[in-house]
């Protein structure tokens, strides 16, 4: 794939990049491991004011970032420049609670015949961060915030169609202050991953993108004893009960399945509803995706944009004609709007079998599957029956009902009566297929720390 930005806006590349040579490689792997001998030792103080200054002037230059990020991936400029300032907090809850979370935790000596016992946290290296384009500055910056106050140095494999916002993120970093190769962009495709995450000077791999990737890198990482964290595709369910507030989560229900522009792991992409409420949640949630604006995604009242490219469009479209194919019913959306740009309308599809694609694939777009259950025990058993378990939404105001989704729902989050959405005081991650690992909170911080025992007679 082309290391490009292409707008998807328009479809007209806007700017191409050179793929590094094995020479430059080779210089930014150097670069990383000199770095990384020095700024481990850099008290924690300093990579917090640098952590800090990084959110400064990611907030005063949020607005140009998230043109940026638009022209790069089409997500809406509003979604852009609230991501710019998700990130900007994100590093500043880092900066402050690094010190905390890496902080010595005695153990009871006595127990363990010591004068002294406890678990230090120290960092493992250089890590590569292989990232996807639908949050091209977040999710990057999930790992950049806790790896870098940990110590770490960091190597950033971005999808190839956002290299102007993985440029961005390394020049960042260098103007808050971090020391010279401590965060690198490589402009490299993803045939160049597995020789960099095989070299002895990287310690580590984290990856947010599709089951194929993930499965690679896992497999080089598992086969080198290198450890990885894996964030993959979701299909969270969205369980909407009798008891609920059915135009509150009516709403909801829209809003996450347009989430950038329907390209996000944890958008719902399975709507399931109690039946003796499902007509007036079904008119309720069809007239929400309806009521989507569709359009220019530099356009403040926009609220969906394009797709981010012409195969993702492709791959949605063939996802609801395979359902309507074998008998599904298209409520709302289906059709491509006739103009440049890879557009797709809020879509819902009602009457999925197991038969149909949409029943086990994850949809990146817009389109949402309506399911009707009878009962708890039928809502759940939906929910789980998929490969997927990253996030789980659940909708009721019934005190037991909710504490068995809390109990029995098969993902790495529950969100009850609101929307999943991560946040860096909460642990991020997924079960079954979407992946291990945690990202994010204290877990996140220490997901990339070799946590030293320490004993002392
Ligand atoms: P990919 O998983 O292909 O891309 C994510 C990142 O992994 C990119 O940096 C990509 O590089 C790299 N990559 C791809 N294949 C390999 C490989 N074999 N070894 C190492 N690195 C690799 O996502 P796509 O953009 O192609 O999207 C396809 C599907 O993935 C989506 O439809 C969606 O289902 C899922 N996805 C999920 C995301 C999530 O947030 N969980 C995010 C993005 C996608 P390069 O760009 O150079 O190919």
């Amino acid at each position: 794939m082309a290391i490009a930005t292409t707008n998807p806006a328009t479809g007209k590349v806007e700017r191409s990049f050179d793929a590094f040579t094995d020479e430059q490689i080779e210089d930014r792997l150097a670069r990383a491991s000199a770095a990384f001998a020095s700024y481990r030792r850099t008290p924690l103080e300093r990579r917090a004011a640098w952590m800090n200054a990084a959110a400064g002037l990611l907030d005063a230059e949020a607005g140009d970032v998230a043109l940026m990020m638009t022209t790069e991936m089409g997500k809406t400029v509003k979604a852009a420049r609230a991501e710019a300032q998700k990130c900007a907090h994100a590093m500043r809850f880092y900066a402050e609670n690094a010190a905390g979370f890496l902080a010595d935790r005695p153990a009871d000596a006595a127990a363990v015949k010591a004068g002294t016992a406890l678990t230090r946290y120290q960092p493992l290296g250089a890590v590569l961060a292989v990232m996807p384009w639908n949050f091209p500055l977040w999710q990057v910056v999930r790992f950049l915030a806790p790896g870098l106050m940990a110590g770490n140095v960091g190597l950033l494999k971005h999808a190839s169609n956002v290299p102007q916002t993985a440029l961005y993120l390394e020049d960042l970093l260098r103007r808050a202050g971090f020391p010279e190769g401590v965060f690198q962009t490589l402009l490299i495709g993803s045939d160049k991953v597995e020789k960099v995450l095989r070299d002895p000077r990287v310690a580590a791999a984290t990856l947010t993108g599709s089951e194929p990737a993930g499965r690679s890198v896992g497999a080089i990482a598992g086969d080198e004893v290198k450890p990885s964290v894996l964030e993959l595709g979701g299909s969270d369910a969205f369980v909407v009960m009798p008891s609920a507030d059915l135009a509150a989560a009516a709403k909801t229900a829209a809003a996450s399945r347009c989430l950038n522009n329907g390209q996000s792991c944890i958008s719902a992409k399975r709507f399931i509803v109690e039946e003796s409420v499902a007509d007036e949640f079904e008119e309720l949630f069809v007239a929400a995706m309806r009521a989507q604006k569709v359009g220019d995604p530099t356009d403040d009242a926009t609220d969906v944009g394009p797709l981010v490219s012409e195969q993702g469009r492709a791959d949605l479209e063939e996802l609801v004609a395979d359902a309507v194919r074998h008998g599904a019913k298209v409520l709302c959306g289906g059709e491509r709007p006739d103009r440049e740009g890879w557009y797709y309308p809020p879509t819902v599809v009602t009457g999925i079998t197991r038969e149909m694609r949409m029943f086990g694939e994850e949809t990146f777009g817009p389109v949402a599957g309506l399911y009707r259950v009878r009962g708890i025990d039928e809502a759940i058993g939906l929910a789980n029956a998929t490969d997927f378990g990253l996030g789980s939404n659940a909708w009721t105001n019934d005190p037991a009902e909710r504490d068995r989704f809390v109990d029995e729902l098969e993902a790495g989050q529950v969100f009850v009566n609101g929307m999943v959405t991560s946040y860096p005081e909460l642990p991020f991650g997924g079960v079954k297929r979407s992946g291990y690992g945690r990202e994010l909170s204290e877990q996140g911080i220490h997901a990339f720390c070799n946590a030293k025992t320490v004993w002392i007679a």
